[in-house]
């Protein structure tokens, strides 16, 4: 394992050019975000104002919620509705008196825009000021774009979190914000760790209800666990709040620096430090070692879907042996996965948005053991003889953190070992 106190002895990528394209792109939509979301924030609705086709995706992608009610729907607005936007309004109006008094659970009410143009020329932000006069302070409405056009995949998240904080309260006083919504799972572990840091002031973004949510303010130090979420740090530094650097928590070494970079912002000992981490750090490095036989020296090759690549790159390139071909991200903010890349061993292609024929051409000819991809490239690959893993897969699993680092990479050496016994 390396150890981290070192600077690598290597180039890293953080030095190389990066390949931009501007072409087209085979990615999910923002709205994607709902299906996580949705469960993560339990008094909030999201009502997407859209066409038949937002209905289908997030119906097809989050069938699962058959023994619930559901937290997500959507106001189809028909051509007629859109040809009066004065109408248009009054409908959306109507949807929502009928869904609040239904539902009395729901705090928090997201409008989601879509890409129709109709939909777009709706001042959503117009509506959500309005309702929120309408039933304020039982509750809030807010509004932001999951539309195609505007975001891929993961950034709903983003613009969802970046349409909260303008309005969440301000406070001075020193706590540590964990931003970014991940299984309830992960999170009560890495705020048991904090606990045992002795750290006593420690929030969530999202809290799962309104009640939880933080304030914000200059005393507030906070730390990405999704690295998707550029728009929703901008809005955290303009109320006053710093960041906190710190490569993922992928792996046992990604997750030992993103949590030494807190214990070092809050004066942590280092001997608590160590006692803390000591047992997690050896079992993840025992459940890795487990995969890694079936991944060292393999390669892999990320087309950009879920702005997940670089920090996975870095967890898959030094921790499991493997060698990255090429590393695609819809966007690459050095601001966010700065840390990551400098742990990356210059080489790979790092290329930032999508031409996809090209992207496809250039993941033939290198021919890698691993192409992580969306739903729409991995069959096809597949039928080429290519072994392939759904991007989706790994922002729906539980993946950060020491617990999950033997899981996170089994999702990767299964499908290579699936692959291999195909071959024979
Ligand atoms: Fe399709 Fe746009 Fe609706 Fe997403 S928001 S499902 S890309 S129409």
């Amino acid at each position: 394992m390396n150890d981290l106190s070192n600077t690598p002895s290597f180039k890293s990528c953080s030095e190389q050019p990066i390949l931009k394209e501007r072409g087209q792109r085979e990615v999910f939509c923002g709205l994607t975000g709902i299906i996580w979301l949705h469960r993560k924030i339990q008094d909030a609705f999201f009502l997407v104002v859209g066409s038949r086709t937002c209905a289908h995706l997030l119906q097809s992608a989050a069938g699962v919620m058959i023994f619930a009610e559901p937290r997500f729907g959507t106001a189809i607005l028909e051509e007629k509705d859109l040809a009066g936007m004065a109408d248009a309004h009054e409908e959306l109006d109507r949807e929502v008196d009928v869904l609040l008094s239904r539902r009395s659970d729901i705090r928090q009410l997201f409008l989601v825009g879509s890409c129709p143009s109709e939909v777009i020329k709706l001042d959503l932000s117009r509506a959500a000021e309005r309702l929120t006069k309408k039933y304020a302070p039982k509750v809030r409405v807010l509004n932001y774009s999951g539309s195609g056009i505007e975001t891929t995949f993961t950034q709903g998240e983003d613009a969802c979190l970046a349409s909260m904080v303008p309005v969440l309260d301000s406070t001075d006083e020193d706590q540590l914000l964990l931003v970014g919504s991940l299984p309830d799972v992960v999170e009560d572990q890495f705020l048991k760790t904090f606990e045992l840091f002795g750290l006593k002031n420690v929030k969530t973004l999202p809290a799962r209800s309104k009640n939880l949510e933080p304030k914000i303010g200059k005393g507030t130090k906070f730390i990405l666990a999704q690295p998707f979420l550029g728009d929703t740090v901008e809005e955290l530094s303009k109320k006053g709040a710093e960041q906190i650097l710190a490569p993922f928590p992928f792996g046992a070494v990604g997750t030992t620096a993103w949590l030494k970079a807190v214990a070092e912002e809050f004066n942590v000992r280092e001997d608590i430090f160590e006692s803390v981490i000591a047992a997690p750090r050896a079992r993840a490095e025992k459940a890795i070692e487990i995969a890694r036989k079936h991944l060292e020296g393999k390669s892999i090759f990320f087309f950009p879907d879920s702005q997940l690549e670089i920090p996975l790159a870095r967890f898959l390139t030094q921790e499991c042996g493997m060698k990255a071909i090429e590393i695609g991200s819809p966007y690459i903010h050095k601001g966010i996965v700065g840390p990551d890349l400098d742990m990356l061993e210059i080489g790979p292609t790092l290329s930032e948005g999508q031409d996809v024929d090209k992207q496809l051409d250039r993941c033939r000819e290198s021919n890698p053991d691993l192409t992580v991809c969306g739903l729409g490239l991995a069959n096809p690959l597949e039928k080429e003889g290519l072994t392939t893993k759904w991007a989706i897969e790994l922002v729906f699993s539980p993946i950060h953190g020491y617990d999950q680092a033997g899981d996170l990479a089994g999702l990767f050496s299964r499908p290579i070992r699936r692959g291999e016994a195909l071959k024979f």
